[in-house]
């Protein structure tokens, strides 16, 4: 199947995961996950008509970024040291990991000093406690987003999750709700100066649980690009 074969299957699940829950397909943006694939086959996620494009290092994306530039929306996914940040500041409006302050005070420093706008930023929550995800422990949330309501180049877009990778979907669905839960409770305890919406949860292997959980970024590697590189 071609990548608008590919594209089109994923979109009647979705439309069919939003009928299950009340949902609207519109609610619902998915990031064409490219990491590890060639120029071309983003070029082909552009090309069937997706513009929000999800990498995890600056060092593999660095050519496709330069080819590409302002034609994609590009979210940064992986994993984020602070000596990195002055890769991905300014080409990256949208960054996924946000797991401490050592990193947001860095985000911070850097988008004040290039003049930019806040960055928007995913909290990234380890919500199924296993040891080998990243993120932020839940229990943390609260002091971490008051601390980032003080920095004023960091603007908090919604939190981020990832689902354990056994278990399927028993598993994942118990961990994105409890990310909608998390959401909803720190709008209530309005410790940020604004309402956050969105949920950057489901991949390849478990979006519809998330779309039904109310995700509203999904980040799509294998089940959209495929096997090509
Ligand atoms: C690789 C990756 C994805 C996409 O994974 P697939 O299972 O291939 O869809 C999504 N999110 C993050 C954080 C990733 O690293």
């Amino acid at each position: 199947m071609d990548m608008e074969g590919r594209l089109a299957a994923i979109r009647s699940r979705i439309e069919a995961a939003c009928r299950r829950s009340g949902r609207q397909p519109e609610e619902v943006t998915i990031i064409a996950v490219t990491k590890y694939t060639s120029l071309e086959t983003a070029e082909a996620v552009l090309a069937a008509g997706l513009t929000n494009i999800g990498e995890n290092r600056w060092q593999d994306v660095k050519p496709k970024w330069e080819a590409i530039g302002d034609r994609a929306v590009w979210h940064f996914i992986g994993s984020l040291q602070t000596n990195k940040v002055k890769d991905v500041i300014g080409k990256f409006p949208y960054i996924h990991s946000l797991d401490r302050l050592s990193l947001a005070e860095e985000l911070n420093r850097k988008a004040k000093a290039l003049g930019l706008a806040p960055v928007e930023c995913f909290i990234q929550l380890n919500v199924s406690g296993e040891e080998s995800k990243h993120g932020l422990g839940p229990e943390g949330l609260d002091e971490f987003a008051g601390q980032l309501a003080e920095l004023p180049y960091i603007h908090v877009t919604g939190l981020m999750t990832m689902a354990p990778l056994e278990g399927g979907s028993d598993s994942a669905r118990p961990v994105f709700r409890r990310l909608r839960e998390l959401r909803d409770q720190l709008n209530a305890k309005r410790i940020l100066p604004y309402a956050i919406h969105d949920l950057s949860m489901g991949m390849s292997g478990d979006f519809e649980t998330a779309v039904e959980e109310g995700a509203t970024y999904i980040r799509l590697g294998t089940v959209l690009v495929g096997s090509q590189s």
